[in-house]
């Protein structure tokens, strides 16, 4: 959507970690002493436990608040229950463990399974605006339009993006049941309403949004992947996404056209480059390149592999596409392989660790709430309360702000102004870059 102003903040938070803060081995082993200690209920007894003997001890215990949430009114409320929270873990705990990981979950004591938060903004991906309803907005053709003056997303972002904000000393997963997206239908000519059915997260974002029940599948430790700061294997661009081998040969040529020296495949290999760079998986075309060649089904044992020929420099090579079809983070994640995360991506969850999600390690200061009360913020201005609200909190413990170090970058104690800062209340503040933040924080660039 916006990715240029997610750069800004990205820049701040690798300011925040170089690579020697990356998580050593002894300063966190506190990790687990803060975290629950009662095994959670549940979880040895949904169908994992011949894999647990194998795995390592986990080293971070990382708790998930479930959030439930409805509409206002109480409509179109999540149906996820206790047991299916339960299997989830279970799930993304066999997938980050494997392969000798270090990081697990346990469900927070605060996740709502017997009641829902009402509220139509944390309910809803994007709220109709007024006078719009799923007819109208199907029979408008104005391809040109603000989506926003169809369908509000930005009071739900914002309040979601502040009830994370004030609890990132826990993973905040929604389960919601207004998952509205608004949709061009590019064949018709005109805009229509959606209902995704998948979840979505990212590394800068301060919640996970997952569907209104979910249970033992990959998709959670597909999206906590997201948050804790690793990137699709595939290229997200529609514009390189392909179908057939045609537009594969199409694709990788035109890539190495416009990248001289870069290998052809490198057009398929999404988490080499941008934000939360991964060196370690191969290119991944995605599965309907593989099922146009090979037919049958994108799991298929012996559909891992294409060859294509392409024309460089007028030689002729052959490339072979061999997508890592067990990697959590593709989309061939619910594919019956055995799922887990490359080392880089392990890499990158550590710096997570290190960086804006080190609040999950249990030492958050107190700045937080310990509940799902309060009012809910749908405005720009309640969210920038919010975060100056946590980031004075945070400068009077001297501990890292959830997204950076305090004392750097956006927020300074008032007394001590740095140039560009102005003081506000109890605080220094850098506006551009808070801004450039709070837009980070709300625009998800990954959209599932
Ligand atoms: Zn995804």
């Amino acid at each position: 959507m916006q990715p240029r102003l997610v750069l800004p903040v990205l820049a701040l938070l690798a300011i925040a970690s170089p690579a020697s803060a990356r998580l050593a081995p002894s300063p966190v082993g506190k990790a687990t002493d803060h975290l629950p200690t009662a095994k959670p209920a549940g979880i040895p007894t949904v169908g994992h436990a011949t894999e647990a003997p194998k795995l390592k001890p986990p080293k971070y215990r990382l708790p998930i608040q479930f959030v439930r949430t409805a509409d206002d009114d109480g409509g179109r409320p999540s149906k996820l229950t206790r047991a299916q929270a339960e299997q989830a873990i279970a799930a993304t705990n066999v997938i980050f463990r494997r392969n000798g990981g270090d990081v697990s979950f346990v469900i927070h004591p605060a996740s709502n399974f017997d009641d829902l938060v009402e509220s139509t903004a944390l309910n809803r991906d994007c709220i109709f605006a007024p006078g719009q309803t799923t007819a109208t907005i199907a029979a408008n053709t104005d391809a040109s339009i603000d989506t926003n003056t169809l369908c509000d997303t930005v009071a739900p972002s914002n309040a979601r993006t502040a009830y994370g904000l004030e609890r990132s000393d826990r993973i905040v997963v929604f389960s919601r049941g207004g998952n509205f997206k608004v949709k061009w239908d590019g064949a018709g000519g005109h805009w229509y309403v959606d209902r995704p059915t998948g979840g979505q997260s990212w590394g800068t974002q301060s919640y996970v949004r997952m569907p209104e029940d979910f249970d033992g599948s990959t998709l959670l430790a597909h999206e906590l992947g997201h948050y804790l700061h690793n990137p699709h294997t595939f290229n997200d661009s529609d514009r390189w996404a392909v179908a057939d081998a045609a537009q594969a040969k199409a694709a990788m040529e035109a890539w190495v056209a416009e990248h001289p020296g870069d290998h052809p495949s490198a057009v398929f290999d999404g988490d080499s480059r941008g934000s939360f760079t991964v060196g370690d998986t191969p290119p991944d075309p995605r599965g309907s390149l593989l099922v146009a060649v090979h037919g049958g089904n994108k799991c298929d044992a012996d559909n891992g592999s294409v060859t294509i020929a392409i024309r460089v420099n007028g030689a002729t090579q052959n490339i072979t596409l061999t997508p890592d079809r067990s990697n959590v983070m593709s989309y061939f994640k619910g594919c019956p392989f055995p799922q887990h995360f490359s080392d880089a991506q392990y890499d990158n969850i550590h710096d997570a660790l290190a960086t804006n999600r080190q609040d999950l390690l249990g030492d958050g200061g107190g700045c937080y709430s310990s509940g799902s009360d309060g009012a809910v913020v749908t405005t720009d201005n309640g969210l920038i309360a919010t975060m100056r609200k946590i980031a004075a909190c945070k400068l009077l413990v001297r501990k890292p702000m959830p997204w950076e170090e305090v004392m750097g970058t956006i927020y300074s104690q008032p007394g001590d102004l740095k140039p560009g800062f102005v003081k506000h209340g109890k605080l220094g503040v850098h506006a551009g870059r808070e801004k450039a933040l709070i837009d980070a924080l709300r625009t998800a660039p990954v959209e599932d």
